[in-house]
């Protein structure tokens, strides 16, 4: 660990022999494609390292005065783990905090190199912060590298373990924090220790770095697949924009906690491997252990989004799986049985393939999601439906079935080879198997990708054909099924869903009981057991 205090003017000036100091450090970044890094390096390079960015947030916020604690109890360490980060980016990320931040609040910066492939890049970058940094006031600079890749979750945990501040800023390592981010935060969490809070995120492009103005009528939230969603936040009569909001969970990983409060609830699953989950998981236990979550419009992080991951996933459980995927169903896992109780069925109902997955949980295990519950009197799971998030709630009750479509052993499946799609029964157990769903009211049988199961040549003499087309809103005759059963029924042809030999799919004359025709829902509404 190298820890250095940087003695320094924390209103950055660049002067011209910074820059050159900057460029000299970012010159040394190791030659590689943009597909590495997930956004354009080069341009990241150019760009300054502490830019003008618009202020994105409502004026308001800009005038409001904030009640804030006194700087001796409101210390904030900010932990930033990062993996393959281009130096550009990372250094922005840095300075940009340096320079937005008040210094008499920030406490440390934590930075935690999670066995990136630039293996100089730490000790380049501490000689280059105590270069830039000659006079006046403390920060300290605690810098770490993994000596093996270990992972986001692993990485934030340790950087938490080394704090001291009175607060927890955890950061990704492509952002720049804007105007005021503090602010706004500190006060909400200053009057509710409690409270974990997100900034608002503003988008930066990964082409063009564009800065775009964030969407204040979105909140976080999860499916029962335990996949990350933004959700839809309906305004309250009278209720402005820019005032703070509960969440369901966080804006993405960027979250300010108090350390106490934190290490309270026992941080970041360790259980969880590497990346992926463990924000949601923080989410849930902290609404069901006595805590809340909110977004504060008037605090303004950019946060580059990357079109997908920039690393790779070690091999998982099972070597013929995608193991980012496989990584992330395992964490799911393990969280649905910490956290989703008897709810857990959900998630299996939609991740079947989560059930094979060995857990390897040692016995003597640190954190105990039980003692959690226990120590601090946590609710159960339906308290968080009922008092959280009634959309996830609702997600399955506006379905009369949802979930795998099984038809003897084998799952519906719709395969997309570009441009075509098809339509096969295939095992239940892969990764990714279509999930369907069959709205009560219009009787369309839809995939997640808004695809219905239609049929064509309705009235022809030829028989009728199955084929996948866009859901059409509204009652269409071509798209209606009704349940009769097990058997799926064509409203219009009055034919079944039928499965007469292997793989084939087809129309067919109703017959009760045939095997053939009976597809189970992983959950049905009102279905017998
Ligand atoms: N990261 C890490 N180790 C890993 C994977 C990711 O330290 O094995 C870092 C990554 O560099 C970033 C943060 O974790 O700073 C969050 O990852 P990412 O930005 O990919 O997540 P997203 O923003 O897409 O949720
Ligand atoms: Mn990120």
């Amino acid at each position: 660990m190298i820890c250095i205090i940087l003695q320094s003017d924390l209103q950055l000036f660049f002067h011209q022999e910074q820059l050159n100091l900057c460029n000299k450090f970012i010159e040394r970044t190791p030659d590689r494609p943009d597909s590495f890094f997930q956004y354009n390096r080069q341009l990241s390079d150019k760009i300054n390292a502490v830019r003008e960015l618009p202020i994105t947030r409502h004026e308001s916020c800009n005038t409001r005065r904030y009640s804030l604690p006194h700087y001796s109890r409101a210390k904030l360490s900010v932990v930033i783990s990062f993996y393959n980060e281009a130096r550009s980016m990372l250094l922005r990320t840095i300075l940009t905090l340096i320079n937005r931040t008040s210094e008499d609040y920030l406490h440390e910066l934590i930075i935690i190199d999670d066995c990136s492939e630039d293996v100089g890049l730490l000790d380049n970058l501490k000689q280059l912060m105590r270069n830039l940094f000659t006079t006046k006031s403390r920060l300290t600079l605690i810098l770490k590298r993994n000596q093996h890749r270990k992972g986001l979750i692993w990485s934030r945990n340790e950087g938490v373990r080394v704090a001291s501040g009175n607060y927890l800023l955890f950061l990704d390592s492509h952002c720049e924090v804007n105007k005021g981010w503090l602010e706004p935060l500190l006060e909400r969490l200053a009057l509710n220790s409690s409270l974990a809070v997100s900034p608002l995120l503003d988008p930066i492009e990964p082409e063009t770095f564009s800065y775009r103005t964030g969407n204040v009528l979105l909140k976080g939230g999860f499916d029962w697949s335990l996949h990350f969603h933004w959700l839809p936040r309906v305004l309250a009569e009278l209720e402005s924009p820019e005032m703070q909001y509960t969440s369901p969970a966080f804006a993405g990983g960027i979250l300010m906690i108090s350390r106490e409060w934190f290490l309270k609830l026992r941080g970041f699953n360790p259980e969880l491997q590497i990346w992926g989950g463990e924000s949601i998981e923080l989410a849930i236990k902290l609404w069901l252990c006595g805590g809340q979550i909110e977004i504060v419009p008037c605090s303004r992080i950019g946060h580059l989004f990357r079109p997908r991951h920039a690393f790779e996933f070690p091999p998982q459980f099972d070597q013929k799986l995608d193991s980012a995927q496989a990584t992330y169903l395992r964490n799911s896992k393990i969280i649905a049985e910490s956290w989703l109780d008897e709810y857990k069925y959900l998630f299996y109902a939609l991740k079947p393939a989560a059930k094979q997955i060995p857990l390897n949980i040692h016995e003597a295990q640190l954190y105990d999601p039980i003692l959690i519950k226990d120590g601090h009197q946590c609710h159960r799971f339906d308290w968080y439906l009922r008092h959280v998030s009634p959309e996830l709630k609702l997600q399955h009750w506006s379905f009369s079935a949802l979930g795998t479509l099984r038809n003897k052993g084998r799952c519906l499946h719709v395969e997309s080879t570009f441009p075509k799609l098809e339509l096969l029964l295939t095992s239940c157990f892969r990764l990714k198997v279509s999930q369907w769903h069959l709205h009560p009211e219009t009787g369309q049988l839809s995939t997640e990708s808004k695809r219905c199961l239609g049929v064509r040549n309705m009235k022809s003499p030829e028989r009728p054909q199955l084929m996948l087309e866009p859901c059409v809103t509204g009652q269409v005759p071509s798209q209606r099924w009704q349940r009769r059963d097990t058997q799926l029924l064509h409203a219009e042809t009055h034919l079944c869903l039928d499965n007469p030999l292997k793989n084939q799919l087809e129309l067919s004359s109703c017959r009760p009981h045939a095997a053939s025709q009976s597809f189970q829902f992983a959950l049905e509404v009102g279905a017998q057991a």
